[in-house]
């Protein structure tokens, strides 16, 4: 062998090195994902699975009482559930059971879909397919203000930002009837991103998995520092003019709108990097 054909033979072994290992590294992403599902939906379970862990991680999980859903990408209006019977800090991504608008499930145990969640999270993916999250939450917070008949009031910066997105649903018992998805959808309307359930808990949906976990995460912190704010102090609240309360609701309407500079959902990546953090990486499993 000359010394030339030697130099690029040596030349070689590395770049075949480096491809041996991506090639290894693909396979293994490969046989990650479980049979049956595509990359675009696994990228989906992923996300979704850490929504239910950071709402745990968060304070705002309910035993197995809620729900988070989230569409599959494709044509036929497939969404993503938990497994009814797990607690939020337990869901991967491959225990996660896909449902169709109807009801039946198409991947994972039969046994596992709660009605109540279907229902109320079917009623969203079926007329909405934009929205691409639906998250729902029973807090003492949120559940507190639900009581009262006024709601969440312009007593908050936060309560203030968000009020041109806030929709309410009044109660009709735990969500066992098809026809209430119907007024879940008109009372949430075309702008509506947070929903409180009246005497129940929150809704919230998202463009986005992150975008539904920003609005559940504000309307949680707004109804807290209500909560807070009212407890013991009858008759010393600073009410504002309805003027200033009017002219935050614009700030928010447009900061926090898409292409706004708050748009909800931004804070997605930090998100997911504070999860791994303190939880590592088992979500993705
Ligand atoms: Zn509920």
């Amino acid at each position: 062998m000359n010394a030339a054909r030697k130099t690029a033979k040596t030349a070689r072994k590395p770049a075949r090195k480096a491809q041996a290992v991506a090639r290894k590294i693909t396979r293994t992403a490969r046989t990650a994902i479980p049979r049956g599902i595509s990359p675009e939906e696994w990228k989906v379970r992923c996300d979704l699975a850490a929504c239910y862990q950071l709402t745990d991680l968060y304070g705002m999980s309910d035993l197995t009482g809620t729900h988070i859903s989230a569409r599959v990408p494709g044509p036929e209006h497939h969404f993503l559930l938990n497994p009814y019977g797990w607690l939020f800090d337990e869901i991967t991504a491959s225990s996660l059971i896909k449902v169709d608008v109807k009801g039946n499930v198409i991947w994972g145990p039969k046994d596992k879909l709660n009605f109540a969640g279907f229902v109320i999270h079917s009623a969203i993916h079926m007329a909405v397919p934009e929205l691409i999250c639906v998250m729902h939450s029973h807090t003492v917070a949120n559940a507190a203000v639900g009581m009262h008949k006024s709601g969440l009031q312009p007593l908050s910066q936060k309560a203030m930002l968000i009020q041109h997105f806030l929709r309410y649903h009044d109660y009709e018992g735990a969500a066992d009837n098809l026809q209430e998805r119907a007024r879940i959808v008109a009372n949430m309307g075309t702008e509506g991103r947070c929903m409180i359930l009246r005497n129940h808990g929150a809704l919230t949906v998202g463009r986005s998995i992150g975008e539904a976990f920003s609005w559940m995460y504000t309307l949680e912190m707004a109804c807290k520092q209500q909560v807070a704010g009212l407890t013991g102090t009858e008759g010393d609240i600073t009410e504002l003019s309805a003027e200033l309360v009017g002219h935050v609701r614009e700030q928010g309407r447009a900061g926090l709108s898409p292409g706004g500079h708050s748009e909800r959902g931004f804070e997605w990546p930090a998100l997911v990097r504070k999860l791994e953090r303190d939880r590592g990486t088992s979500y993705k499993t």
